[in-house]
């Protein structure tokens, strides 16, 4: 499977280094003789538009961090994925932890999510990962497994979704799961989508929480996974980079 790299930049960049950033991977991923992966950055939603430009005709695609599931109306402070859209967004991650954690989205309004993001045409990237006591319980699996069925809408397709496996408390400690952990949960993922929807062996599944340049190759060279969500090293072209080279 063709893997996907994708950057999240979180609410991190001014412009001018948000754009900075974007020439410098645009460039370098242009030049690549060998582009068999995809590459993603998604800025801040302030900035999409001006990284969007930065990035024209490298062939990096650019994505949002969240969007409502609603197609327009009264929202204060929010973006629809049509705005996404017509900003020259071709994905948008939704039910990443942080919008779990700090805005307490539940797997429903996530799979509202996805669906909007569908309707505007967007490949949706689904974060779905347990926290630390789930781990320590013992119920990984199962905390996957209530997240495919609540968020990931039935008119799914590896065409239209990408599901992102972050454990919660790898994301930003510079901790990660063995890579047998990671095998066993994205086998289980695999296994759980296929009950929801056909063709799962065709979705990307990335793994995400701490990948860095120095145990990228180890985690993409895990079964079932088909790329990395990167957060904290998204923010530097080198590290981003590097991670990037692990997939060629
Ligand atoms: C993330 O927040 O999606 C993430 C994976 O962060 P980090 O790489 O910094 O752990």
């Amino acid at each position: 499977m063709r893997p996907l790299i994708a950057g999240n930049w979180k609410m991190n960049m001014t412009k001018t280094a948000g754009t900075a950033l974007a020439r410098d991977l645009g460039l370098r991923y242009a030049e690549q003789a060998e582009r068999d992966y995809d590459l993603l950055v998604c800025p801040p939603a302030t900035i999409i538009d001006a990284v969007g430009q930065a990035l024209a005709g490298s062939g990096v695609f650019v994505g949002g961090q969240d969007c409502h599931a609603a197609q327009d109306g009264a929202y204060t402070g929010e973006v629809a994925a049509g705005m996404l859209a017509d900003l020259g967004c071709t994905h948008v991650i939704v039910g990443h932890s942080e919008r779990r954690q700090y805005h307490g989205e539940l797997d429903l309004l996530i799979g509202e999510k996805a669906k909007a993001a569908y309707k505007a045409g967007l490949i949706a990237i689904i974060c779905i990962g347990e926290t630390e006591a789930e781990r320590d319980a013992g119920d990984a699996l199962a905390v996957c497994s209530r997240q495919i069925a609540g968020s990931v809408p039935n008119t799914a397709t590896p065409e239209n979704t990408v599901i992102a496996y972050e454990p919660v408390w790898a994301i930003g400690t510079g901790r990660t799961p063995t890579t047998g952990d990671v095998a066993e949960v994205h086998a289980h993922i695999r296994a759980e989508l296929s009950r929801h929807m056909a063709g799962a062996d065709a979705v990307r599944l990335l793994y995400g929480g701490s990948v860095k340049p120095g145990n990228a190759s180890q985690l993409l060279a895990v079964p079932n996974v088909d790329g990395a969500l990167v957060g904290g090293a998204s923010l530097s072209a080198d590290d981003f980079w590097a991670i990037a080279q692990s997939c060629v």
